[in-house]
C-alpha cells in the first residue's frame, strides 16, 4: 500500500514518514505541505532524519493523492477538509487525527465518508482508545453521586483546547450515561462559579514543556475516588497506530470508522 503524507513537516508529520518507512506492508508515496513553507522541495525522508528517498515535498496535495492509496493527515482543520474532499474525489483512504474540528469540519468529513473510507480518532495510541472503552463502561456503572472531572496536560505548542481525546473521553463518559456531552460539559470555570451541577462533566486543560499527552478521567464521590490515567511519552505511538488505521481501510466500503473499530474492541 502507498500512504502519503500531508502536513509532512510537522512533529507528527516527520514520525509518519519514520513510521511508513519502517512498517512491512507499505512505503512512502511522498508528502505535502502547506503553500509557502520552508521544507518544500526537500527530501522527505531527509526532514525526518532518514536516509534520502528521492520524494521531495510538495505542495500538491491533489498530486499526492493521485500517487497514494491512503493518505494520512494530522495538520490543521482548514486542511483537513480540503485534504477530506481531495480524498472523497479520488476515492482514496484517508487518515485524520488532526484536532480541533468545527462542526462545519466534521460535517465535511462525514460528507466525504460517503464516497471514500476515512478512519478519524483523535487519538491513535492503543492505550487511549482503551481508555475510552473503560470511560465509557466505568460512566455506565458509576451514578451521578461520581462526579466526573476530566484532565489533559500536553506540551506548550499545542493550539487546540481541551484536547481532541480529552473530549473524546467526555463523549465516552456521556455515552456510558446515555447522555449528550454538550448538555452537560463544563469546559471552563473561573471566579465565582457556584457549587458544580450535578451531572456535569468538567474539563481541566494544563499546558507546558515538551509533555507529549497525559490524560486523566477522575470519578469522584463522596468518600472515594476512581481514577484512570493514561499517559503517553513518544508520539510514536500514534504514529504506529495512524498507520495501523491506513493498512486497515485498505479496501473497505466507504463510511467514517473510529481506532475502536479498527482495533475491533470499545463500544
Ligand atoms: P505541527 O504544527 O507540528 O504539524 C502540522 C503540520 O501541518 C505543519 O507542518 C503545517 O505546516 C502542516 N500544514 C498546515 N496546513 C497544511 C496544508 N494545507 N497542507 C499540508 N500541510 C499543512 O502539529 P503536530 O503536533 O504534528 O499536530 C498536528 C495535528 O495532529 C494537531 O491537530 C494535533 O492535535 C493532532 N494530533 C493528533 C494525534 C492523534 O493521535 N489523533 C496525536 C498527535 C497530534
Amino acid at each position: 500500500m502507498k500512504i502519503g503524507v500531508v502536513g509532512c513537516a510537522g512533529r507528527m508529520g516527520r514520525m509518519l514518514v519514520t513510521q511508513i518507512t519502517g512498517t512491512g506492508g507499505c512505503d512512502l508515496a511522498g508528502g505535502s505541505e502547506g503553500p509557502g513553507n520552508p521544507h518544500i522541495g526537500e527530501d522527505v525522508a531527509t526532514l525526518a532524519g532518514l536516509p534520502a528517498s528521492g520524494l521531495t515535498v510538495s505542495d500538491d496535495a491533489a498530486a499526492l493523492f493521485a500517487a497514494s492509496d491512503a493518505v494520512i493527515d494530522f495538520t490543521a482543520p482548514a486542511a483537513t477538509v480540503a485534504h477530506a474532499e481531495l480524498a472523497a474525489e479520488t476515492g482514496k483512504v484517508l487518515v485524520v487525527g488532526t484536532t480541533g474540528l468545527e462542526d462545519s469540519h466534521q460535517k465535511v468529513l462525514a460528507d466525504a465518508a460517503k464516497r471514500t473510507a476515512i478512519v478519524q480518532a483523535p487519538n491513535f495510541s492503543i492505550g487511549v482508545n482503551l481508555l475510552l472503552a473503560l470511560t465509557e463502561r466505568v460512566a455506565g456503572i458509576l451514578d451521578e453521586d461520581y462526579d466526573i472531572e476530566i484532565v489533559e496536560m500536553h506540551h506548550r505548542h499545542k493550539v487546540d483546547a481541551p484536547s481532541g481525546t480529552a473530549l473524546g473521553l467526555g463523549r465516552a463518559a456521556a455515552a456510558g450515561r446515555n447522555v449528550s456531552l454538550s448538555d452537560v460539559a463544563q469546559r471552563g470555570r473561573d471566579g465565582i462559579t457556584g457549587p458544580r451541577r450535578s451531572g456535569d462533566i468538567g474539563f481541566a486543560v494544563l499546558r507546558g514543556g515538551d509533555v507529549v499527552g497525559d490524560h486523566t478521567v477522575v470519578f469522584a464521590a463522596d468518600g472515594e475516588r476512581v481514577e484512570l490515567t493514561h499517559k503517553a511519552s513518544s508520539r510514536e505511538v500514534f504514529a504506529r497506530g495512524a498507520v495501523r488505521a491506513a493498512l486497515w481501510a485498505d479496501g473497505k466500503a466507504p463510511g467514517l470508522y473510529s481506532m475502536q473499530d479498527v482495533l475491533g474492541f470499545g463500544s
